[in-house]
């Protein structure tokens, strides 16, 4: 079954008198328990595709099914659903928030919204995750005293936080020096492999997207080649 199923995807973007076509056409199958990198030069649409199938942007033409769904006939609480409740993202900047230690940053989206959970559960819940990214001994810092891949593994336990059966990283290890991306992307591993969750991260870096089992590779808007281990 398709998690996540592209149909001809279109985006233009309006610049001044002109509009640059970020993709041109592109569709793309992804199943439940995916290992998926959207890999390919700077320009290529990585971004772009990632912003769709995260219902972050709407493609200019073309369809998006979630779970078999066509995402343009939800209604609003239905892709809100979809937001909170199916899809965890984690971004390139790791965006943690600075006033908040490693616990309370991942406990964040289950003490307030729709997916709240009583403390002690949430505390053994979160525990749990800090533990599956190796962070289980910084539960009190605060991100500024994290290493780079610290904070990213943090994020990564943050998206997972709601259960998410699906987690879209946008250039998760661009930030990050060769080492300790790879180590971020095992524990990414890791975690596809033992809870089954739909990994699909994008990445400019050969070294990482090799580590998929299936590799998506654009150029110019358009899926050049297309790899499934
Ligand atoms: P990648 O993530 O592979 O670097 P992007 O999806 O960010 O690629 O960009 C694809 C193309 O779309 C590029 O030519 C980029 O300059 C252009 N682009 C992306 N976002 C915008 C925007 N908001 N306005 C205009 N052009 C954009």
């Amino acid at each position: 079954m398709s998690v996540i199923s592209i149909h001809n995807l279109v985006k233009t973007y309006p610049l001044g008198q002109l509009s640059v076509h970020a993709l041109k056409g592109v569709s793309l199958e992804i199943t439940a328990g995916d290992f998926v990198s959207v890999a390919g030069p700077s320009g290529s649409g990585k971004t772009t595709i990632m912003n769709i199938i995260s219902l972050i942007d709407t493609p200019t033409q073309g369809q998006v099914f979630i779970n078999d769904k066509d995402t343009a006939v939800m209604n609003r609480r239905e892709l809100t659903r979809l937001r909170h409740e199916e899809i965890g993202i984690v971004f390139q900047s790791f965006n943690l928030l600075p006033v908040l230690n490693v616990m309370e940053n991942v406990e964040l989206p289950l003490v307030i919204g729709k997916n709240r959970m009583p403390k002690a559960e949430r505390r053994e819940w979160v525990n749990h995750l800090l533990e599956e990214v190796g962070l289980q001994d910084r539960l009190g810092h605060k991100p500024s005293e994290l290493s780079g891949g610290q904070q990213q593994r943090v994020a990564i336990a943050r998206a997972l936080a709601t259960k998410p059966r699906i987690v879209i990283a946008d250039e998760p290890t661009a930030n990050l020096d060769t080492a300790t991306g790879e180590r971020v992307l095992e524990v990414m591993k890791t975690i596809n492999k033992t809870e089954g969750t739909t990994f699909i991260f994008s990445t400019h870096d050969p070294g990482i997207w090799e580590r998929a089992d299936h590799v998506v590779f654009l150029r110019d808007g358009l899926i050049e080649s297309e790899k499934r281990r």
